[in-house]
C-alpha cells in the first residue's frame, strides 16, 4: 500500500478558517498539541476559534521533542479525556508526535504547521528521538494526516532559520533520491524523482528572494513555502520508500547523536549532510560534477545563513571520539547509507568528514 498524501489540504491565506468546518465532520473533542513558547499567540487564536465553535477542546504540550517519555504522557491524557482527534499546531517534532499519537490511537490528526522547516505536516511517517534529542529511529504510520492545514499568516510569522532549514530540507530530496533511485523502472518513481528536480530548481532560484521577504505577496516566499512543506511530503509520497532519504540523512541522524547546546534544526543539519555526501560520490562514485554542484550549493547556504560545515552546528569531530562515533551510526546496519548505489565503510566516513571539516572552501 502507498500512502500518497493528507486527505483534505487547505491552503493559502485563511486556510485555517476555512478549515474548521472539515474538522467539525470528524472531530468534536480534540487534544490540540503544540509546544514552543514563540508560537503561543498563534496556538490561543486556534484556541478561541475552536472553543468559539463549540468544540471541546484539551490541550497539551510537548516537553522534549517526539520521544516516547512525552507521547506516553500524552496518551494518556487523551485516552483520559476520550478526545477523538489530534490538531497538532508547530513544527516538525510537534507534528511528528501529533501523527504518531493519533495514529497509535486509531484517531485522525489534523496537522497544522506553523513554519515551513519541514514537509512532516504531509507525511505517514514519525521520527523518534531521545528525550535529549538523538535520533532512534522513524516509523511508517497507518495514513497520511486527515486534513492538512497550511495557512500563510501563520507560517510568515515563523523565523527566518525554519525557512532556510525547510529549503535545505526539501533540497536533499533531489540529491537523495536522484542518487539512490535513478536506475529503478518504476513510472512513478521516475515522475517523483523529476518533481524533485523541478522543486530543487525551484528552491535554487526563488530561494534567496523567499528568505529576505516572508509576506504573503512575494510569490517566490508562497512557491517556496509550499515546496518545503508540501511539494517534498508528494514526493516521498509518490516515490514510496525508494524516494526518501540516503546519506544526507544518514548523516543527519549520525550527527544528532553528539549532543549539543547549540541545537540547531533538522534541515540545518541535513544540509550538511547533502554536502557530505556530495563528498562521498566525488571520490567513492567518481561523480565529477560533485564538486562544481557543492560550489553551487555553498552560495545558496551562505546567503541562507545555513551552516556549511559540522563544526559550525557546534560540534568538533575531533574531539570526544566524535568522528569515530558519527562514522559508527551512519554505517549501523539499518542506516540509510546503504541505499547508496556503492559501498561505504566505516573509514570512508571518517576520511570523508575530516578532510571536509579540515578544508577551507571558497565559493567564487
Ligand atoms: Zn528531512
Amino acid at each position: 500500500m502507498q500512502l500518497i498524501s493528507p486527505e483534505k489540504i487547505f491552503r493559502g491565506t485563511g486556510a485555517w478558517f476555512k478549515s474548521l468546518p472539515e474538522i467539525k465532520k470528524i472531530s468534536k473533542r480534540p487534544l490540540v498539541l503544540g509546544r514552543s513558547l514563540i508560537t503561543n499567540n498563534i496556538r490561543q487564536q486556534i484556541y478561541n476559534d475552536l472553543l468559539e465553535d463549540n468544540f471541546e477542546i484539551h490541550i497539551s504540550n510537548l516537553n522534549f521533542d517526539c520521544c516516547y517519555e512525552d507521547l506516553e504522557r500524552l496518551e494518556s491524557i487523551a485516552l483520559k479525556n476520550n478526545c477523538d482527534s489530534i490538531i497538532a499546531v508547530g513544527g516538525g517534532k510537534v507534528l511528528d508526535a501529533g501523527k504518531f499519537l493519533a495514529d497509535f490511537l486509531s484517531i485522525p490528526v489534523i496537522t497544522i504547521p506553523l513554519s515551513a522547516s519541514t514537509c512532516a505536516g504531509w507525511t505517514a511517517l514519525s521520527n523518534i528521538y531521545s528525550i535529549d534529542g538523538q535520533f532512534i529511529k522513524d516509523i511508517e504510520l497507518k495514513s497520511c494526516p486527515k486534513i492538512l492545514v497550511l495557512d500563510y499568516e501563520f507560517i510568515k510569522t515563523a523565523p527566518k532559520r525554519t525557512l532556510s532549514s525547510g529549503i535545505a530540507d526539501a533540497l536533499a530530496k533531489w540529491y537523495e533520491s536522484s542518487l539512490t533511485s535513478s536506475e529503478v523502472q518504476d513510472g512513478l518513481v521516475q515522475q517523483a524523482i523529476q518533481i524533485s528536480r523541478v522543486l530543487r530548481d525551484q528552491l535554487l532560484i526563488y530561494g534567496e528572494s523567499a528568505y529576505q521577504s516572508q509576506a504573503v505577496k512575494n510569490l517566490s516566499w508562497c512557491n517556496v513555502v509550499e515546496g518545503c512543506a508540501l511539494t517534498a511530503g508528494l514526493i516521498g509520497g509518490i516515490g514510496g520508500e525508494k524516494c526518501r532519504t540516503a546519506a544526507a540523512h544518514a548523516f543527519h541522524n549520525a550527527i544528532t547523536q553528539i549532543l549539543t547546546t547549540h541545537k540547531p534544526l533538522h534541515g540545518e543539519i541535513v544540509g550538511v549532510g547533502i554536502l557530505l555526501q556530495l563528498k562521498l560520490e566525488e571520490t567513492k562514485n567518481d561523480n565529477k560534477l560533485a564538486n562544481q554542484t557543492i560550489k553551487q550549493l555553498l552560495v545558496l547556504m551562505k546567503k541562507l545563513n545555513l551552516p556549511t560545515s559540522i563544526a559550525e552546528l557546534g560540534i568538533n569531530v575531533f574531539e570526544n571520539d566524535n568522528l569515530q562515533k558519527i562514522a559508527e551510526f551512519t554505517c549501523r546496519n539499518k542506516s540509510e547509507i546503504h541505499f547508496l548505489p556503492f559501498k561505504i565503510s566505516q573509514q570512508d566516513i571518517i576520511d570523508t568528514i575530516s578532510n571536509f571539516e579540515k578544508q577551507e572552501i571558497t565559493i567564487s
